[in-house]
C-alpha cells in the first residue's frame, strides 16, 4: 500500500482556506477588542477545541484540538490529537513545535493526522505536515508543498513508544532490509490484523496470520511460535580483570550442561553455548536453564552437518530452523554462529548477517576425552580475550572446567562472546 493512503483530511480546500482567513480575521478582531493582541504574537490562539467525530478517533478515545491562526501574514492550520498522557503530549508537542515553524518564502503550515486504537492497547498516530509557499498556494495540485511524516505508536499498558524491533523478528526485518532502504523502515501502525511498515517505497502491511514467525509483538489475539513464557535478557557490568570466553558446542547434554552452567555461577561467570537446533527440542528446560541463568546461546546450525558444502536453502533451513526453536523457547533471538567444523564458504560469508565465532585456543576435548589433558590444552596458552573451544558433550570437559575456574577466577573474568566482543569494540572506539 502507498504512504498516500486514504487517511482523514483536513486538508484546506480554496473555499476551506478563504474560511481559515476568516475565522483568523474575526478571531483578530475578537482578540483586538479584548485587549488581547498578544495571544496572537506571543501565544498561540486555540481557535476551538471539540470532540473528533470521526470513527478512527472515536476508538482511539481521544479529543482533538484544532488551531488555526495567523501570524506575521503566515497561516497555521494544525490539527493534533489531545491525549490525557503526558508521555504522549510531550511527544505530540514536539511535532506541533515543528509545524509553527516556516522558513521565510513559505507562507501556510498545515498539520493534520489519523489515529486508531488496536487491542485497547496500541495507541498509533501519523501526522502530515504540509508546508507551501506563495507559489505552491496557487498551484492547482493539492499534493505540492513539502510534506514531512511523523509517526509513533505508544503502548498504553506498558507506557512506552514501540519501534519496529519491538514487534518484528530478527528474520522479518531481514526481510524488509533485502527489499527497502534499512533507515527508512519505521513502524506506523499496530492494527489488529497486522502492523503497517514504513519504507523508502511506500508503506507495507505486514498480517500476523501470513507469518506467525514473524512477529514479536505478544498478544493473546496474534498469533505466536513462542511455546514458553520470554525470558528477559540480562545485562551486567564488566570488571577490569583480563577477559576469557569459554564456548561449548553440540549441547545441550542432560548431566553435562548445567553443570558446567553452575560451575560458572559459582564464579559470577558466564559461558557462551553454540547449541544444535535439534537437541534444543529435545531439552527445551536445559536450554531455558542456560539462558535463565545469564549464559549467552548461539547456533551451531540444525543437526551439525558441514554447512560449507551445502547449498544458500539448505544453510538457511538450518540457521532459520535452529532460530526457529530457539525464540519458541526461549523468546530470544540468535545473534552468533559458529559454523561446523568452523568452515565457512562463500555462500555463507555472502548471506549469512549473524556474527561468526571461532577460536583462539581448541582444548581438543573431543579427541583426548581426559580431563588432565585437556587443562594442559587450555592453561598455559591462556591470553587476554581468548576464546576457547570446548564442548558440554562429556563429563571429563565438565570435570576439566571445574578444575581450571578455581585456577583461574583471581586472575580473569569469565564473560560471554557477546560481552567479549562489545568490551572489545568499545576499547578500540575509545582509542580512536
Ligand atoms: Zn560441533
Amino acid at each position: 500500500m502507498s504512504s498516500k493512503r486514504k487517511v482523514k483530511r483536513y486538508r484546506l480546500t480554496k473555499k476551506g482556506k478563504k474560511a481559515a482567513m476568516m475565522i483568523t480575521a474575526v478571531l483578530t478582531i475578537i482578540c483586538l477588542c479584548f485587549g488581547l493582541v498578544s495571544c496572537m504574537t506571543s501565544k498561540n490562539y486555540i481557535a476551538e477545541e471539540f470532540r473528533e467525530s470521526d470513527i478512527s478517533n472515536k476508538t482511539a478515545g481521544h479529543k482533538f484540538i484544532s488551531e488555526v491562526f495567523k501570524k506575521e501574514d503566515k497561516i497555521y492550520a494544525l490539527h493534533y490529537p489531545n491525549f490525557d498522557n503526558a508521555i504522549l503530549s510531550d511527544e505530540v508537542e514536539k511535532i506541533v513545535e515543528k509545524a509553527k515553524i516556516l522558513d521565510e518564502e513559505e507562507i501556510t503550515s498545515h498539520l493534520e493526522y489519523s489515529s486508531s486504537k488496536a487491542f485497547d492497547q496500541y495507541i498509533s498516530v501519523t501526522f502530515t505536515l504540509t508546508q507551501y509557499t506563495e507559489m505552491e498556494k496557487n498551484t492547482p495540485i493539492m499534493e505540492s508543498g513539502s510534506k514531512e511524516i511523523y509517526s509513533f505508536v505508544f503502548d498504553e499498558k506498558n507506557q512506552k513508544f514501540l519501534t519496529l524491533e519491538d514487534c518484528l523478528r530478527n528474520k522479518a526485518y531481514r526481510e524488509l532490509k533485502s527489499s527497502y532502504d534499512e533507515s527508512s523502515l519505521v513502524l506506523k501502525e499496530i492494527k489488529e490484523t497486522g502492523i503497517l511498515v514504513g519504507t523508502n517505497q511506500g508503506d507495507v502491511w505486514m498480517k500476523y496470520d501470513q507469518n506467525p514467525d514473524y512477529f514479536k509483538l505478544i498478544h493473546d489475539s496474534i498469533p505466536s511460535i513462542l511455546e514458553y513464557p520470554v525470558i528477559e535478557k540480562q545485562n551486567r557490568e564488566l570488571n577490569d580483570k583480563p577477559r576469557l570466553a569459554f564456548t561449548f558446542d553440540d549441547g545441550p547434554t542432560e548431566g553435562i550442561t548445567k553443570r558446567i552452567v553452575d560451575l560458572f555461577d559459582q564464579y559470577n561467570g558466564r559461558a557462551t553455548f553454540f547449541a544444535l537446533g535439534s537437541r534444543m527440542e529435545q531439552y527445551p528446560d536445559i536450554l531455558r536453564y542456560v539462558v535463565e541463568h545469564g549464559h549467552e546461546v548461539g547456533s551451531h546450525s540444525y543437526d551439525h552437518p558441514d554447512l560449507s558444502i551445502l547449498s544458500w536453502d539448505e544453510v538457511n533451513e538450518q540457521l532459520g530452523k535452529t532460530e526457529d526453536i530457539f525464540y519458541s523457547i526461549t523468546g530470544q533471538e540468535i545473534e552468533l554462529l559458529r559454523p561446523t567444523y568452523g568452515n565457512v564458504s562463500q555462500i555463507m560469508k555472502e548471506n549469512i548477517d549473524i556474527t561468526f565465532v571461532f577460536w583462539t585456543i581448541d582444548s581438543m576435548d573431543w579427541n583426548s576425552r581426559n580431563t588432565q589433558a585437556i587443562v594442559d590444552e587450555i592453561i598455559p596458552y591462556l591470553h587476554e580475550d581468548a576464546i576457547i573451544l570446548m564442548h558440554d558433550l562429556y563429563e571429563s570437559s565438565a570435570d576439566a572446567i571445574e578444575s581450571i575456574l578455581p585456577q583461574l577466577a583471581d586472575e580473569y573474568q569469565f564473560v560471554t562472546v557477546s560481552e567479549l566482543l562489545e568490551a572489545k569494540e568499545n576499547e578500540s572506539r575509545t582509542q580512536d
